[in-house]
């Protein structure tokens, strides 16, 4: 098999329903267990308050960093079909979901198709995206060639839980 198209990308996970670290562990898995995927690493999970409607639980949140053969559109679709196996539901705008999976980055790519934007638009507002994948990787570089480490934001309510994702 060719080993020419392998492309490093970051996806950010969140859930706050039904045992929100069970659910990103699992979507860890099913991750790994694509042969179009290698060399996952996942960060520490962290807590946050939730965006939307504040009668929800807090998120936890991770990101994770791995290399795949599948195209943006293919993996947008892998993404998916996880959080559909997982059971999300849509129950309103920014609510409460057992599963959330965004792709962040794809490579130096940038895409605006009408059902995925990369890099994800709102990547560099959220503290539970940013301080997740700098402390996988500290000198990520942005498609504009701006690093990621020149856009740290406040914490605000983000907590570093313990590492318990080994
Ligand atoms: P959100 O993640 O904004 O809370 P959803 O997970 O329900 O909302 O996603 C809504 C739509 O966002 C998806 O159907 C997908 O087509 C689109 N989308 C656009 N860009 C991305 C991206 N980078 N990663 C994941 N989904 C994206
Ligand atoms: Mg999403």
């Amino acid at each position: 098999m060719t080993d020419l198209n392998w492309e490093t990308v970051w996806v950010g996970m969140g859930s706050n329903l039904n045992q929100p670290i069970k659910q990103l562990l699992s979507a860890k898995s099913c991750l790994e267990q694509s042969e179009e995927i290698r060399a996952l690493r996942l960060s520490s999970f962290y807590q946050s308050k939730p965006l939307g409607p504040q009668d929800q639980p807090d998120f936890v949140n991770a990101v994770c960093t791995f290399e795949t053969q599948l195209n943006p559109l293919d993996l947008l679709q892998f993404l998916q079909s996880i959080e559909h196996k997982q059971g999300r539901q849509r129950l309103r705008h920014w609510g409460e979901r057992t599963l959330d999976l965004d792709i962040l980055l794809y490579g130096n790519r940038v895409e605006n198709l009408p059902q995925l934007t990369i890099p994800h638009i709102e990547m560099l507002n959220r503290a539970f995206v940013v301080y997740p994948m700098l402390e996988l990787e500290s000198t990520i570089i942005l498609p504009t060639g701006e690093t990621l480490k020149s856009k740290t934001l406040p914490t605000n309510d983000l907590v570093r839980l313990d590492s318990i994702n080994e």
